[in-house]
Parts: structure tokens; sequence; C-alpha cells
């Protein structure tokens, strides 16, 4: 059968989810073209650290092509070893916190994307803002950007991130809404000094009322060295390794309720809100490169299920969890798996495409709404009087 089994299939957003999804489209064999809002792969700071939970790193496996998936493993980063608890002041409290799942690694954002955009080329169009979806009566779907410009397919995926448009179209009476976590983050240099805060899994240090948890992002190798060997052409930029630290603002702070007050900058808020604590602590949050103060948004209700068309969701756009859940990635990645092998029995005459998308559809309620209830149950763990 020929590329006609399905037609085109239009993706909304070029993110984790998104990429990995065209990867997979592309390896089926399908035509598949990516829409993205930013103007460029750089356009936007997106370079803090995730853990990439097993079955994410199976999607990214079963979906790149073999030399861009080694690629991952090669810049990715050990997330073994003990999980300290200290308190304020450096004291071990427990050698034995919980961190993620066996088999998890540790990926930067930044340099994952810019794997995950290489080889598709110019199935990716930047600058392409979506502004609303119009199913039409022929069997196909019409993409509308702000650019004035539109796109035409036989399918349409939102892996359009938490304030989906997409969504908005096939869900509307769902809300994004202010959860109660907010974080102030910030990314600091590995030195062997630091590297001793965060010897394995991930550190948590808790001080009266205030959590910081440190995560440690070290390259198996440099990123740019490792894609100059491994993928020659893909755009690579230097990284060093670097501690990622959050600390999660007390909800009665003004930053929490208006974080925008506390500018881009967090490290002030920080050493205001540590003050007393461990010198060396503080040298880590003062040494920040890069840091920002964020209130986490979630849906207002669990994602109900939509009339199946030929618009569907994935990834954050269909469950929001919150960062505490460590799997937000993870799921979106399958789901893009799993909607490429559905949207391939298509391809391949095996079966209708409503089925096809219903069968998806339920899949990704059932596993999306669970993770999005891990993060919320996952969040308690952080909730500084738990342990003090
Ligand atoms: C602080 C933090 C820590 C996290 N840690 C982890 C972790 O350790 N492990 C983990 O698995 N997950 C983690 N997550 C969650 C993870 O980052 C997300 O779940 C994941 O990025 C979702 O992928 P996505 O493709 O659905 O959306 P995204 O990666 O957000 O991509 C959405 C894309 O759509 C584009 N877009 C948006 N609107 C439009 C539009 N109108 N038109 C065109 N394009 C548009 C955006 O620019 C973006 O490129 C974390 C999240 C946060 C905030």
């Amino acid at each position: 059968m020929t590329e006609q089994g399905v037609g085109r299939v239009l993706v909304i957003g070029a993110g984790l989810g998104g990429l990995t999804l065209a990867h997979a489209l592309v390896r089926a064999g399908l035509d598949v073209r990516v829409y993205e809002a930013d103007d460029g792969s750089g356009d936007r700071f997106q370079g803090y650290r995730i853990g990439l939970a097993e079955p994410g790193l199976a999607a990214l496996r079963a979906s790149l092509p073999p030399r861009l998936y080694e690629l991952v493993e090669a810049t990715s980063g050990d997330l073994t070893g003990p999980g300290l608890l200290f308190d304020e002041q450096l004291t071990v409290l427990s050698r034995h916190l919980d961190g993620p799942s066996e088999g998890s690694r540790a990926m930067d954002r930044q340099v994952l994307r810019r794997i995950l955009l290489g080889d598709l080329g110019d199935r990716v169009a930047y600058g392409k803002r979506l502004k609303g979806v119009a199913e039409g009566l022929g069997g196909t779907v019409t993409a509308r950007f702000a650019d004035g410009t539109e796109a035409t397919g036989a399918v349409l995926v939102g892996a359009d991130g938490s304030n989906s448009v997409v969504r908005r179209h096939l869900v509307p009476e769902i809300e994004l809404v202010d959860s109660d976590l907010c974080g102030a983050m910030g990314l600091t240099t590995i030195t062997d000094r630091f590297l001793r805060l965060v010897p394995g899994r991930g550190t948590m240090v808790k001080g009266p009322g205030i959590t910081l948890m440190l995560g440690r992002m070290q390259f198996d190798r440099e990123p740019s060295a490792a894609a100059a060997e491994l993928a020659p052409g893909l755009d690579m930029p230097y990284r060093d390794g670097y501690v990622r630290w959050v600390l999660l603002v007390p909800p009665e702070h003004p930053a929490a309720t208006n974080p925008g007050s506390a500018g881009e900058d967090a490290r002030e808020l920080v050493l205001e809100l540590i003050e007393g604590w461990h010198p060396d602590l503080r040298d880590l949050v003062a040494s920040a490169y890069m840091s920002a103060v964020g209130r986490a948004k979630v849906y207002d209700r669990p994602m109900p299920p939509w009339p199946v068309g030929r618009v569907t969701l994935l990834g954050d756009s269909a469950h929001l969890t919150l960062a505490s859940g460590g799997n937000g990635a993870s799921t979106a990645m399958q789901d893009a798996v799993r909607l490429s092998a559905r949207l391939a029995e298509v391809h391949r005459g095996e079966r209708d495409l409503t089925s096809a998308l219903e069968e998806y559809q339920n899949d990704l309620l059932d596993r999306g709404n669970a993770a999005v209830r891990f993060g919320k149950e996952a969040l308690k763990r952080f909730v500084p009087q738990e342990t003090r």
C-alpha cells in the first residue's frame, strides 16, 4: 500500500513528544510535517535536566534512527548512587532517599531536543503558531497559523504542550489553572565542591519549612564532541555539566502568588530564603549561571474523552503532570510510539482511522490521567513537615 493509506499527518509542536512522534511516523513510512511556534530550535531556553524513565528511553529506541539513539545514550548521565537527605547544615539524615525508577537516565532537555530534531530536516517548520483547526468534510483537517498560512492533512495531532490550542478546540471545558507548586530553579556549573553535594541519584535538603532539591547533570560524553562523532552535521553547542537546584517556594511567600515579581533571577529569592544555611549550599545558589521562578499549572479536572474525528492529542496537551512525578516526558514519548503504531496499522490497510484513533485515545486517557495522579502523590514527598 502507498502513503495514500493514511495521508499526511500534521503534528503541532516540536517538543519532546511531537518530535518523537515524527521520528516514529517516518520510521513507519508515513508522511509527516511538524509545525512549531518558536522561530528556531535555539529560540527559547529549555536547558534543564530531566530524568527519563526506561519506558521513555524504550520509546526513543523504537522511534529514532539508531545513530541518534546512540547519541541519546552517549549524552545522558548516571542516575545511580545513594539519594541523600541533608539538613540545612549538611548533616546527613538519610542515605536512602527514593529517586527515579531503575534504569532512568539524566538528560538535558536542550541537548535531547537538538538530537530529536536531527534527520527531520524540512519536515519541521518554525514560526508556525497554531491559531485554529478546521475539520473538513472531505476527510481532511486544516491547521491555521498566526502568520496567515494554512496546512492541510489527513490527521492532526496536538503536541502543543500545556497551553494547547488543539486541546481548546477538542475539549474547551478544560481549564489550565495555577497549582500550589511554585519553584525557584537554577543551574550551576559542576565543580568538585558542588559534586560532593550530589554524589548519587539526587539530594534533598530539608530546612525549616523549606525544601531544596539538587540533581546532577554530568554528561557521559560532552554533547558537541559526541555529536561530531556519532551524528556529524547535527547542530549541537558545547555544554558543561551542571547541578540543577530547585527550591519549593512556601505558598504564603509573595513570590509564590506572583512569580513574575521575583523576576527571572531566582538566586536572590533563594539566598534570602536559605539565610544561615551551609556555605556550600549558599555558594551553589549564588554561582548559578541561569535561574528562574515559576508556578506550575495543572488542568482543573482529569481529561475527559472527546468525539473521535481526525484530531487527537499527545503529551502535556492531554495530561499535564506536575514536575514532582518526573514522568511527563516519558509518558509523552510512550504516547508517540502508541499513536504511530495505530496510524501504521491504518496505513497498511489493517483497520480504519476511527477505530485506530479511538483505541489510541482510550489508552492515552488511562495512562495519562494515571501519570497525573502519580505526580500529585509524589509531591507529598516534598512537603516539608513530613520529614522534620
Ligand atoms: C520543571 C520541570 C521538570 C520536569 N522534569 C521532568 C522529568 O524529570 N522527567 C519527565 O519525564 N518529565 C519532566 N517534566 C515534564 C516534561 O518536560 C513534559 O511532560 C514534556 O516536555 C511534554 O512534552 P510535550 O511534547 O507534550 O510538550 P513540550 O515539550 O512542552 O512541547 C510543546 C511544543 O509545542 C510548541 N507549541 C506550543 N503552542 C504552540 C502553538 N500554538 N503552535 C505551534 N507550536 C506550539 C512549544 O513551543 C513546544 O515546542 C518536567 C517539567 C517541568 C516543567
